[in-house]
């Protein structure tokens, strides 16, 4: 069986996979085994109404089989997760309130833009769903439509716009994936102020190395902890779960009663799509191959734009403020320089955020150091006016511009970057990965 839900929280407070750890302890308290690791599966990161990392929840569980794998704990007791499911066991007569009755009080229903949806089904929803929820936009009428050929229970609050995430979440079939421990801090301390010590932090990330966006060294970030006060005190996200127990316990913190380890589709790059310029959509993600065709500009707010044309259009692409050191390399681009843009797509106007970028060629160039010298009178010759060539002020003698002298450049930024960890997205492939 998959319970899946989404969009329980607000910018204000709680966090869905909150939720998660209260529906887990349930299931337990209902007497089922979680199967495998429950799974956090981010989807568009384009869409406008997410709240923050657009991630929905998803746990298998029934009854299990196979050695016992820890998936976190709660006030001091392991919390546990078999690897496979024994499927004689019949769950079917489970109904979805039997699960969501306590834990409805941990969504945030009096925001606007609040609308959580569950999800409980004993068949695996298709593929393409998950694809499409990661790459494109997709309404609550399809996925209605698709539950309904699955026989899945499913229950909607308010606008019910959850059960988009929580259906397309259950889709995933986990190809490339990677974990995330998240520690909690007990109930009451929710909107208290908490702190995680910077130095443990970058210790643990120096140990580790199989854990990735920890710290931001460029710009002295803790990027394991979150912005808001949620009950998430921190996140530490690696390719290896047993390695981030190790992990958790280098960091130095405020106490917090539960962890739990996600499985998550999380450095993937699975939001991606190679796409041609003609084909690009807003809310959608893509990598364009193609060359410069303007060159970067920086503008007021600090966001340098440039565009990129190939065989079917032009578009602009941008480096945005936050992304801080990236936006040099992406300064020195030049016209003609042949590049892969990875990004989010904005709508007006239609721009790629970039996320990533491969120079794949910045050939040098020709820097003017002086005018051409007069081959009749010696003397150094005046321009004419920009590209029309020079003249000798005195015997009148024409030259063109390649007559000019000229110092080759070499530009020495043929190669991968990244935005850094401050500004990186969770569903963005982290090149610490790519290259291992
Ligand atoms: P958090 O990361 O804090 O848990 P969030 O960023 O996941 O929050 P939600 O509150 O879950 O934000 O809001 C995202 C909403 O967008 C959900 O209702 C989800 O079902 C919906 N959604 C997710 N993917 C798509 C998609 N591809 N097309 C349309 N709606 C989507």
């Amino acid at each position: 069986m998959y319970f899946a839900i989404d969009d329980t929280d607000s910018r204000q407070g709680m966090c869905t996979t909150y939720v998660g750890l209260k529906v887990i302890l349930k299931l337990n308290e209902l007497g089922y085994d979680i199967i495998g690791y429950p799974r956090l599966v981010r989807l568009n990161p384009n869409i406008p109404w997410k709240t923050r990392g657009n991630g929905s929840v998803v746990i298998r569980f029934g009854f299990g089989q196979g050695r016992q794998i820890k998936i976190g704990e709660y006030n001091g007791q392991d919390i546990f997760g078999k690897p496979r499911e024994r499927k004689k066991e019949k769950t079917k007569e489970l109904e979805i309130e039997d699960i969501l009755r306590d834990i409805e009080r941990y969504f945030v229903l009096d925001d606007r833009n609040t609308n959580p949806g569950a999800v409980l089904t004993s068949k695996k929803l298709p593929e393409w769903l998950y694809w499409e929820g990661v790459r494109d936009v997709v309404s609550v009428q399809e996925i209605e439509n698709v539950l309904e050929q699955h026989e899945a229970k499913y229950k909607k609050y308010k606008l019910g716009r959850g059960i988009i995430g929580a259906s397309c979440g259950i889709a995933w079939r986990a190809k490339r994936k990677t974990y995330e421990l998240l520690t909690y801090l007990p109930e009451e301390k929710f909107s208290e102020a908490r702190w995680v010590d910077a130095e443990s932090v970058k210790k643990m990330d120096k140990q580790i190395p199989s854990t990735f966006d920890n710290y931001d060294y460029e710009n002295n970030y803790t990027a394991i902890m979150p912005n808001s006060r949620t009950p998430v005190l921190f996140g530490i996200r690696g390719t290896m779960p047993e390695e981030l127990i190790k992990a958790k316990d280098i960091v130095k913190s405020t106490s917090y009663e539960a962890y739990l380890i996600y499985e998550t589709n999380q450095g993937s790059d699975d939001h991606l799509k190679r796409r041609k310029i003609r084909e690009i959509r807003e809310y959608t993600s893509a990598i364009v191959h193609g060359n410069v065709t303007s060159a970067p500009k920086r503008l007021r707010g600090g966001h340098v734009i440039f565009t990129i044309a190939d065989s079917t259009g032009e578009i602009e692409c941008a480096a945005y403020e936050p992304t801080k050191k990236f936006r040099d390399v992406i300064s020195k681009l030049e016209i003609g320089d042949e590049v892969v843009v990875y990004g989010g797509v904005r709508k007006e106007p239609l721009t790629i955020n970039i996320e990533k970028i491969n120079i794949i060629k910045a050939p040098p160039v020709l820097k003017k150091v002086s005018n051409p010298v007069c081959p009749l009178c010696g003397r150094k010759m005046e321009s004419i006016g920009r590209g029309k060539g020079y003249r000798c002020r005195k015997c009148g003698t024409r030259a063109s511009e390649a007559d000019a002298q000229y110092t080759k450049i070499e530009r020495n930024i043929e190669g991968f970057y990244e935005v850094p960890v401050i500004a990186r997205r969770h569903l963005a492939r982290p090149l610490k990965i790519i290259k291992n």
